[in-house]
């Protein structure tokens, strides 16, 4: 088995023999504790039955565990200079294939096509590049891809959106979106100094298992998103004030009625509807014709 790079000797000198030097804006925080990454993998409870998709796979140290534990590894790694660092540190692991791809503009469905044989389970372990662990998150949900699970390393501040509960501050939209498919779970916090550079901020490992059956069913998935993205827009505001912003002043009176067949009190935020109240007014608002 090659060696792990992940230790902050071996690190540091892998960096320098290629001259590498970190891209800020491109979110290069690298992991150089091995036991964190033992921890990742075990949290993706990773077997030969799966293959995996890692985003940002950087000089490679998550890539080596996940290698070692799993069918097959697609790794999509956005900075070209990685690449023949990938090259020196992969060397030897025959089930990893590295893509030079933007993870946001990459067609996922096209590539685990091209890349897997379908017949494993599809995972997704990373740990992201922290300024767009956000809409990393909703690409892959968007891509209908059936990942059984998503064991991600992200900000302790998207964690605590993701598992928030009604009646916090942290509940939101994203929390709903996620929250209906699978089930979330903070696997374990990670402190800033395990990473070189350190990131501003500390992290946490998020293990998202999909629901055998989504939280709710809804009529219309498509108006269930619309409504919740809106019923939050403005936070501070109540729930009617997002409603008659959302589908226009026009429309009072039949938003008042679809409220009352969802049995919903308008003068509440959005923030204090559960999941399932959200999910009983989305399909009195698609039946009521918005
Ligand atoms: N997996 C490595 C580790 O744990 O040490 C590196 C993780 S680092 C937090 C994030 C990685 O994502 C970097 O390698 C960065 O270049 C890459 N990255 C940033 N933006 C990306 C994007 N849009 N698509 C794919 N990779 C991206």
């Amino acid at each position: 088995m090659p060696e792990h790079i992940a230790n902050p000797s071996r690190t540091a000198a892998v960096l320098k023999r290629h001259g590498f030097t970190f891209k800020k804006s491109l979110g290069q925080n690298f992991l150089t504790n091995p036991t964190i990454l033992q921890n990742i993998v075990d949290a993706a409870s990773l077997t030969q039955a799966d293959d995996v998709i890692e985003v940002g796979p950087g000089i490679g140290a998550l890539t080596q565990f996940i290698a070692e534990n799993a069918n097959h590894v697609l790794a999509l790694e956005v900075d070209g200079r990685l690449l023949p660092v990938l090259a020196e540190t992969l060397d030897g692991y025959l089930n990893v294939e590295v893509v030079l791809e933007d993870v946001l503009k990459a067609d996922l469905p096209k590539l685990v096509a091209e890349h897997f044989d379908g017949k494993h389970n599809l995972k997704v372990v990373a740990n992201l590049p922290y300024y767009i662990t956000t809409p990393i998150l909703t690409h892959l949900m968007n891509s209908q891809l059936p990942f059984t699970s998503l064991t991600v390393m992200m900000q302790k501040e998207v964690a605590d959106r993701l598992t928030a509960k009604p009646n916090s501050k942290d509940y939101g939209s994203l929390t709903i979106a996620i929250q209906q498919q699978m089930d979330v779970q903070v696997a374990f916090e990670v402190k800033r100094t395990n990473f070189v550079p350190a990131p501003n901020v500390d992290s946490a490992i998020v293990t998202l298992t999909r629901r055998a059956e989504p939280l709710i069913t809804v009529n219309n998935q498509a108006s269930f998103d619309k409504l919740t993205r809106g019923a939050f827009a403005a936070r501070r505001k109540t729930l009617w004030n997002n409603l008659v912003n959302l589908y226009g002043k026009a429309n009072r009176d039949a938003l008042k009625q679809a409220l009352e067949t969802a049995d919903i009190d308008a003068k509440v935020r959005a923030e204090d509807l559960s999941i399932a109240e959200f999910g009983r007014l989305s399909d009195a608002l698609d039946a009521a014709g918005f």
